[in-house]
Formats: C-alpha cells, sequence, structure tokens
C-alpha cells in the first residue's frame, strides 16, 4: 500500500525525500502543500514535473481522497463522498453560510448507534476513523474554498468573495464521535492550534453517551455540544434510539447541564420531527403532538438551550414520513410559548442527499 505522506512527521517525510535523491527542501515545500489540503502531486507548483510525477506513483497526500463531489443547485453546499486507504468511504459537507464557512465531519465509518431513522447506521460500524482521517476533511473542504475563490465563484451566501477559509465545524456526520472520542479530541485540538478555528465555532453532536460527556468535560475545552434527543421521554426515545437503553435521558441532561454550566454555552438539542403514514396515507405525528411539546418544554424549561427542529430527511430503508409544515410550526409555536427557544433548521443540500450517510450507503449499494 502507498504510504500517505500528511500521516509522516517531518522527520519521516525529510527522510522519505531525502531517499529519493532529493534536497530536504522540498520536504518543506510538500508539507505547506500538504497542510493546505492539496489532493494530489500535481497541484504542488513548485515541485519539479519529474518529482510529481515519481512521488505519484510511491505515494498518497492525504488520507482520504474525492471519489465523489456533488454540489447543490444553489451553490451553496458541497458534499464529498471520500475513500480512505484501506477503501471505507466516508462522507463530509461544505456549508457556505452567511456566517460563514462550516464543514460537517464524520467521525466514523458507519454507525454502531442504531438510530431508527437514520442511513448512517444501516451498514453497521466498519471502524473509528483517526484524528488524520478527520482532520483530511476539513483540508477537503479548504481546497475547495480556495478553488471557489480561484474560478471567482459567484455565490457566496455572506456576500464576502474573500471569505474562503473554513470558519466553523460540526461533528455531525456519520458516526458517533463520544465512541470515539479521544480521536476526536486530538482532532479539534489540532483544527484549533493548526487552522485557528475557534472553540466556540467546534460542535460535537452526540446521541447521548454520558462517559464521552465526562470525558470532554474533564478535557475542559469551551466547544459546543449538541444532544441528538428526538423524544422528550424514555419511553418514545428507547422506540427509535437504542443508545437510550444504556442511558436514561435524566442522566443525559444532567450530563450535558454540568458542560454548559461549566463553559457557560448554550446546550443545542436536535430534534426530528417524526411521523409514520396510516392507512388512509395520512401523517400520524410520532414525536410531536402538543403533548410532546409539552414534556419536551417541562424538561427544558428554564435552561440555557437551544432546540433545532430539523426536518426529517426521507431515508427509502425506514419507515418514517415528514409531518406538514403545519404541524412543524405548531410544534414550534407550542414550544416558543413555554418560553424555549427553538428554531426549524434549514435544509441544505437535500437536492444532493445531504441526510446523514445517504451517500456512502447509496454508493455501498451499487458497488455491491
Ligand atoms: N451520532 C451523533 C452525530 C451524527 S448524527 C448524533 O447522534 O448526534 C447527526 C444528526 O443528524 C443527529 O441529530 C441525527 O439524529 C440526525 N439525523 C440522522 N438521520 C437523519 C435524517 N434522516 N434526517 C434528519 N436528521 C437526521
Amino acid at each position: 500500500m502507498k504510504p500517505i505522506l500528511f500521516n509522516f512527521t517531518d522527520a519521516e517525510l525529510e527522510q522519505f525525500i531525502t531517499e529519493l535523491g532529493q534536497p530536504k527542501f522540498r520536504a518543506k515545500q510538500i508539507r505547506d502543500w500538504l497542510n493546505r489540503g492539496a489532493p494530489d502531486f500535481a497541484s504542488m507548483k513548485n515541485i519539479p514535473e519529474g518529482l510529481r510525477q515519481e512521488l505519484d506513483k510511491n505515494a498518497y497526500t492525504l488520507p482520504a481522497r474525492i471519489v465523489k463531489k456533488l454540489e447543490s443547485s444553489d451553490g451553496e453546499t458541497t458534499k464529498f463522498l471520500l475513500e480512505l486507504n484501506d477503501g471505507e468511504q466516508i462522507e463530509c459537507v461544505l456549508m457556505r453560510t452567511t456566517y460563514g464557512n462550516s464543514v460537517c465531519v464524520s467521525s466514523q465509518a458507519g454507525c454502531a448507534m442504531g438510530c431508527k431513522f437514520c442511513a448512517s447506521t444501516l451498514l453497521g460500524l466498519k471502524r473509528n476513523l483517526t484524528a488524520n482521517e478527520i482532520y483530511a476533511q476539513i483540508l477537503v473542504a479548504q481546497w475547495e474554498l480556495r478553488s471557489d475563490f480561484a474560478s471567482e465563484k459567484p455565490i457566496r451566501p455572506n456576500g464576502d468573495a474573500n471569505n474562503n477559509d473554513v470558519s466553523h465545524i460540526v461533528i455531525m456526520g456519520t458516526g458517533e464521535p463520544l465512541q470515539n472520542t479521544e480521536n476526536v479530541i486530538d482532532f479539534i485540538e489540532r483544527a484549533n492550534a493548526q487552522m485557528g478555528i475557534g472553540w466556540r465555532r467546534i460542535t460535537v453532536s452526540t446521541c447521548g453517551i454520558v462517559s464521552g460527556i465526562d470525558r470532554l468535560i474533564q478535557w475542559g475545552r469551551p466547544i459546543n455540544l449538541a444532544i441528538s434527543l428526538h423524544a422528550p421521554t424514555d419511553e418514545l426515545r428507547s422506540q427509535i434510539m437504542p443508545i437510550n437503553n444504556k442511558y436514561k435521558i435524566s442522566e443525559v441532561m444532567e450530563a450535558a447541564w454540568r458542560f454548559t454550566d461549566l463553559h457557560n454555552r448554550q446546550l443545542m438539542i436536535e430534534y426530528i420531527l417524526l411521523g409514520h403514514r396510516d392507512n388512509s396515507g395520512e401523517t400520524v405525528l410520532f414525536n410531536a403532538t402538543p403533548e410532546h411539546a409539552e414534556d419536551l418544554s417541562n424538561l427544558l424549561r428554564g435552561k440555557n438551550c437551544m432546540v433545532n427542529l430539523i426536518p426529517w430527511n426521507a431515508v427509502d430503508e425506514r419507515d418514517f414520513a415528514s409531518p406538514s409544515g403545519n404541524a412543524v410550526h405548531r410544534f414550534q409555536d407550542a414550544l416558543i410559548k413555554n418560553g424555549i427557544h427553538t428554531r426549524i433548521r434549514r435544509e441544505r443540500g437535500t437536492d444532493i442527499g445531504s441526510a446523514c450517510g445517504q451517500l456512502r450507503l447509496n454508493n455501498a449499494k451499487s458497488r455491491k
């Protein structure tokens, strides 16, 4: 298997380059390109053509290579399907927003959590990603933003054509980050140190692994925490999220409030609105009735949090339906009446299958 130069230490990279009969300073030039996310050696403009070809025969640049790139019709969202050295595929999404450029990264290849509405978990967990494999995803996005700039791509929702850096990271792609906590922490430390991304612009989203939240508390960095709640009672939540059999809602929330109290941060609650189709084709609300709004309000009342109401992205294999826009607004109004901050998450890139794990799943199906 060809080595991945990004994974080398500086000393190892220097040795690799000098063994090819090259001067040491080439190693530093190559490192600069790697740190900028160069997807191939052909992009390394200050490296002589002959050496670029030789490197191409003997090595890879990054631990993740683009297999597919999909662009939403509004030009704001780019979704990447990436292949790792062992052939595993992962997804990441670049979102150009009014507040900056946000990248949603995966923390695992596949997922073991078994949530009933999600595509990522359908093929099970393959393995944890290394910190470098998570980092490579933001480098891919960073390189893409630079090429937007070079091509003078007109669409910048924030109206700032010079805004071509990754500014926000959400660890909300495929996988459960708190099942791969040490690599995720390593990755965040590096994104902060090397890319200068502030703690407060980084969000870890979890289905509620209490031991992992405790580890984040002990680690002590003031990042954002998001809890994928999706139901206000244990009885309901256990039906759609197997993790609830291990950690009850009360335990998850207790750990989450300890985290946000420590850093004086707002907790993000994710809540997908789910329904079922009955025999007559009508949608029956699963977790979005007025009673559920009351239960959710009781759980969150007086706390510093924001509920993100998320329209369910349809997954063929999953037997749910999205409630109507009216039902969503009624649910939101009930929360607001109880003093709970909420917003309805804007759907991004639905035309390119941007729901968790869809691209990876569809590609795996077509590879069979
Ligand atoms: N395992 C972590 C992070 C990955 S999932 C977590 O559970 O938070 C990221 C978010 O997308 C979670 O809130 C998840 O519940 C949600 N999600 C999964 N499938 C979805 C779908 N089909 N439509 C909308 N949101 C989905």
